[in-house]
């Protein structure tokens, strides 16, 4: 580049807006990418344990969603939902299947804001209340509505508010009034918390929207079972449940293929909301809720691009390489080893307060030697692993936990490669925040 042309991140800054932010000291521009791994424009190599915020589900150009992609490109790129697509009826028909909803209905989107919006329209009306509960520290998009029913003020620029949102305790478990409790008394007084909220409400409330799995926030979870005794008291008062699955759909936390299932005594919510991985990369999202849910609308709606010819390839090919292959056994089981390395590495380490998660959506929670969230420590750890050649995210209402959510086709040598980046990354960070190692 000439000295005398400017540089592609003052370019950014001259056009972008200003709370569109980057990562790293010196931001990267990433070229390519192939598996796990991505280059930037000066063709160093990264491990990828960020997958583009948990979209890149399956792998970086992916053969079998690269020839989807570029078949149906070379065909026709848009239709419209005015004119039948055998392509948006076959992933719709298969998620539908895997949503475990009984006569589902479902509707494709671009974004998991407009999959969140849509859910709200729909139950907002189905209710007719705009009366919304959501948890604290929750993330649901960007929209006017998710900002709305985001807990997390870090995310959640405006209290202009379409809804009148009650937030509801139980979604952090390891911080907050309740965290001293076992899992069984932390329900009950979430429980309590929950119907005490509702006691406030104007009568009929409309949905509660959660993330089983925060994922802005910090990959934050509740004990399992939380939301099947919230969904008790919610059938008590007619009130349905959204599921926001953008970031723990499809497998990616191991144990389940939906992140509810932690909560499995409650069936499927009535209302699931996906996003980002399915498309690995293309534009999908979507809500999927019962016939009488999503029928109960009185009035044309269109999304133009939702479904689109090319974004429905990828997912029919995404899907059908995540199912064949088994890739949430094997976040299960990569994410599990990797989550007791980074357990044996922390343990030494008085930076990291914990590490949680499940499957491969596993949190580094980072503090200062008083306790206090360290922000510091998170941002000098996730330029240490860059050096290092690992790309991991951030979150936290703090922004103090590293996010780690690689593409589900992790392997176990990847995963040991990213853990001693990792490793050496916190050394660093745990010296400059000024605290001994434990021994
Ligand atoms: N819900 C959750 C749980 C999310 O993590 C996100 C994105 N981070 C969204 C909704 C919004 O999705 P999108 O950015 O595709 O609008």
């Amino acid at each position: 580049m000439s000295p005398l042309q400017p540089s592609l991140r003052a370019r950014h800054r001259a056009v972008m807006p200003e709370w569109l932010t980057l990562y790293y000291d010196e931001p990267l521009e990433l070229t390519h990418g192939e598996g796990r791994y991505v280059w930037d424009a000066e063709g160093r190599r990264y491990l990828d344990f960020f997958g583009g915020v948990l979209t890149t589900m399956t792998a970086h150009a992916l053969p079998e969603v690269t020839k989807a992609v570029t078949e149906q490109a070379g065909r026709i790129l848009h239709t419209s939902t005015l004119y039948l697509h055998r392509h948006m009826v076959e992933l719709a028909e298969r998620i539908a299947a895997l949503s475990g909803i009984p006569d589902a209905r479902v509707f494709f989107t671009t974004s998991g804001t407009e999959a969140n919006d849509a859910a709200l329209l729909l139950a907002t009306t189905h209710r007719r209340s705009n009366q919304i509960l959501a948890m604290r520290n929750s993330y649901h998009g960007r929209s006017f509505s998710a900002v709305a029913v985001t807990g997390n003020s870090a995310w959640s620029p405006t209290s202009l508010s379409p809804l009148q949102t009650l937030y509801v305790h139980g979604a952090v478990r390891t911080r907050g009034p309740y965290a001293h409790l076992s899992d069984d008394r932390f329900i009950e007084a979430c429980v309590a918390d929950l119907e005490d909220t509702l006691g406030q409400a104007h009568g009929n409330v409309a949905a509660l929207i959660a993330e089983p799995v925060q994922g802005v926030g910090g990959f934050t979870a509740p004990p399992d079972g939380l939301y099947a005794a919230f969904r008790d008291v919610l059938d008590r008062h007619g009130i349905l449940w959204i599921s926001d699955e953008v970031q723990t759909g499809w497998g990616r936390t191991g144990d389940h293929f939906w992140g509810w299932q932690a909560h499995a005594d409650s069936g499927p919510p009535d209302l699931l909301t996906f996003a980002k991985g399915i498309g690995n990369g293309m534009s999908v999202g979507g809500v999927v809720a019962r016939a009488e849910i999503m029928n109960c609308l009185g009035a044309n709606s269109i999304s133009t691009f939702g479904g689109s010819p090319v974004t429905m390839a990828a997912g029919l090919a995404n899907l059908g390489y995540l199912l064949e292959h088994d890739l949430q056994g094997n976040a299960r089981r990569v994410g599990g080893l990797l989550i007791e390395r980074l357990r044996a590495i922390a343990a030494g380490l008085p930076v990291v307060r914990e590490v949680r998660g499940r499957g491969l959506m596993i949190g580094v929670e980072l503090v200062e030697p008083d306790g206090s969230p360290s922000a510091r420590a998170a941002g000098l750890a996730l330029e240490h692993a860059r050096e290092r050649g690992l790309l991991v995210g951030k979150g936290g209402r703090e922004g103090n936990v590293l996010r780690i959510a690689p593409p589900m086709t992790l392997t176990i040598a990847e995963a040991e490669e990213g853990a001693a980046a990792l490793e050496e990354a916190l050394r660093r960070a745990q010296h400059a925040i000024g605290e001994k190692e434990r021994p």
